[in-house]
């Protein structure tokens, strides 16, 4: 599957938010965002007014980018949220959420997604006891993902689990750090998703 391989701090000006994927870079003062808040580009200084479709538009990009879903998987998981039973914006929300790579992320095994991406295809997690290497996978409630036993000594993730203490995994989420071991509770709800997402204004787009 194709990523985007450009400057990715360029997206958060773009998006005029923080989407947090450079890991502790996103947490300093470094932060392109805080440094430079305005659009990237010649005009990137000049007056912006966004129709309401543009709104929309923008409002996609910024969840697409912030889970590094390319544009063909963004649109299949939306039409997939669509059938579920339910209000198609929080299954959306949801769908995002359960993808392997997500929950490597939200368990603290990695300080960004695209990190936690690359981590699962290079084979570093099992679930179930059984290795996973497609970031895509939805996770189920009851489903464990473990640490594989020779990648403990890898210095990013024992980095990204020392920078967790303190901090603490989303609700529907357990780590157990001694085994390398998380689990997944329950499926995420929308109060579990603590990001600023407006996903009405996804759902309208996708449905003119
Ligand atoms: Fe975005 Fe992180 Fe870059 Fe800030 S440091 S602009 S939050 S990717």
């Amino acid at each position: 599957m194709a990523r985007y391989r450009g400057p990715v701090c360029r997206l958060c000006r773009r998006e005029g938010s923080k989407l947090f994927l450079k890991g502790d870079r996103c947490f300093s003062e470094k932060c392109s965002v805080d440094k430079r808040n305005y659009p990237p580009g010649q005009h990137g200084q000049g007056r912006t007014r966004f129709s309401d479709y543009g709104v929309q538009l923008r409002e996609k990009q910024k969840v697409r980018r912030m889970y590094g879903l390319q544009e063909k998987q963004f649109a299949r998981t939306m039409q997939r949220a669509t059938r579920m039973r339910g209000r198609a914006g929080e299954n959306l929300l949801q769908l995002l959420e359960r993808r392997l790579d997500n929950v490597v992320f939200r368990l603290g095994f990695a300080t960004s997604r695209s990190e936690a991406r690359q981590l699962v295809r290079h084979g570093h997690f099992l679930v179930n006891g059984r290795p996973a290497s497609i970031p895509s996978t939805l996770l189920k409630p009851g489903q464990t993902i473990t640490l594989a036993q020779g990648s403990q000594e890898v210095a990013r993730i024992a980095g990204a689990l020392e920078a967790l203490e303190g901090r603490s995994v989303p609700a529907w989420l357990e780590i157990d750090k001694e085994s390398y071991q998380g689990t997944v509770k329950t499926l995420p709800v929308r109060e579990d998703i603590t990001l600023p997402i407006q996903e009405q204004l996804i759902v309208e787009l996708y449905s003119r």
